[in-house]
């Protein structure tokens, strides 16, 4: 179960169960202060000014609130929010639907934007920058552009691939913003925010226990939880504290710092079966058994920030950590080692 417990939560859409637990006010999403004192100031100063909100890009890993603060920011503009992504958008058309159905200050929420096609970007620039649709109708001889002006909108980007966002389509976004992970004591603000409204008696130590294995991530930390919740209900007496949010976790295999099955196994073949790397990604991804994309955007993250992990020029290398980690013999350092790719 383990195994694909992060992709699961970390991948897939948002269920019910995420849905219900989503803060409904800026009030009671925790942390990212920084972002949310962006966002807030922007909102003020555009209700002063009666305008219309910039275009906002949000970035960063799955799971930690990009979603949920699109949501917070139409609700605080008071206007209506229309959902997308990236691969949805198949066709000029489909552009053209969505917008033209859009009210003056409406928010247009794209998710996976790094996915949007090359020639749906090119149609996306005037729409952002002068509100204007350059359509073309019918092929050959009789090819015509028309013109569709807009009401003002703000488009909000989710991305977790900021780096592939083109360079064009970055500098359209008034605002850019790097969601970071969440410290321990936030995660367990969010944990006990969460067994609140699904009505689970919780002790701060056993909030910090999920938090301090939860990724840095909120909808791993809401998942982890569930599961805490289901193990206590059923070994325990229905409240979590520190030992009972342990044994549930170890039940699931989620060792002390949030590692799974899957990052386990990564840092095992590259130390393995590339001699600690550098090795490429697709390489790497073929011998787990794992989508590369996957690996890249939930699993690598999570290992570089914890320094068991380094992306380099030449491929991804094993840290010193990750032979510990895994109780291998430590390599002797080699003269040719590359430095950190300090992207
Ligand atoms: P993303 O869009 O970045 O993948 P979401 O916005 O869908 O992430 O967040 C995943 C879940 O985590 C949400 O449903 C919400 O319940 C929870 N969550 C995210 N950020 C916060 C936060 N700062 N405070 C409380 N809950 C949060």
């Amino acid at each position: 179960m383990s195994e694909n417990f992060y992709q699961q939560t970390t991948t897939a859409p948002p269920t019910a169960f995420d849905v219900s637990l989503r803060p409904p006010a800026f009030s009671e999403f925790i942390g990212q202060e920084k972002v949310k004192d962006r966002l807030l100031l922007m909102l003020e100063a555009a209700k002063r000014r009666g305008d219309v909100l910039d275009h906002v890009l949000l970035s960063g890993p799955p799971g930690l609130g990009k979603t949920t603060l699109a949501n917070l920011i139409s609700k605080a503009a008071g206007t209506q929010l229309h959902t997308t992504s990236g691969p949805q958008i198949e066709k000029a058309g489909d552009l053209a639907g969505i917008l033209t159905n859009i009210q003056k200050g409406d928010i247009l929420f794209i998710d996976e934007i790094h996915r949007l096609h090359p020639a749906i970007e090119e149609y996306l620039y005037p729409a952002m920058e002068d509100f204007r649709l350059d359509i073309i109708i019918d092929s050959g001889p009789s090819a015509r552009s028309i013109q569709i002006n807009l009401p003002r909108f703000t488009l909000v980007g989710a991305t977790t691939r900021s780096g592939m966002l083109t360079a064009p389509l970055r500098s359209r976004f008034g605002l850019v913003n790097r969601l970071d992970y969440y410290t321990h004591d936030e995660l367990a603000s969010i944990i006990e925010r969460s067994a609140g409204l699904l009505d689970v008696p919780i002790e701060r130590s056993g909030a910090i226990e999920v938090a301090s294995r939860a990724r840095g991530t909120p909808r791993v930390a809401n998942a982890l939880l569930r599961w805490v919740r289901d193990y206590a209900q059923v070994r325990g007496e229905g409240h979590i504290d520190g030992s009972i949010a342990d044994a549930a976790l170890a039940m699931i295999e989620i060792d002390s710092q949030g590692l799974d099955e899957m990052d386990k196994r990564l840092l095992e073949v590259l130390i393995y079966k590339f001699n600690g790397g550098p090795v490429g990604l697709n390489s790497l991804a073929v011998a787990v058994g794992e989508d590369a994309a996957t690996i890249e955007e939930v699993h690598e993250p999570f290992l570089i920030m914890q320094g068991y992990l380094m992306r380099t020029p030449r491929g991804r290398m094993a840290m010193p950590t990750a032979y510990e980690k895994i109780g291998a013999p430590k390599p002797p350092p080699r003269p040719d080692d590359p430095q950190p790719d300090l992207f």
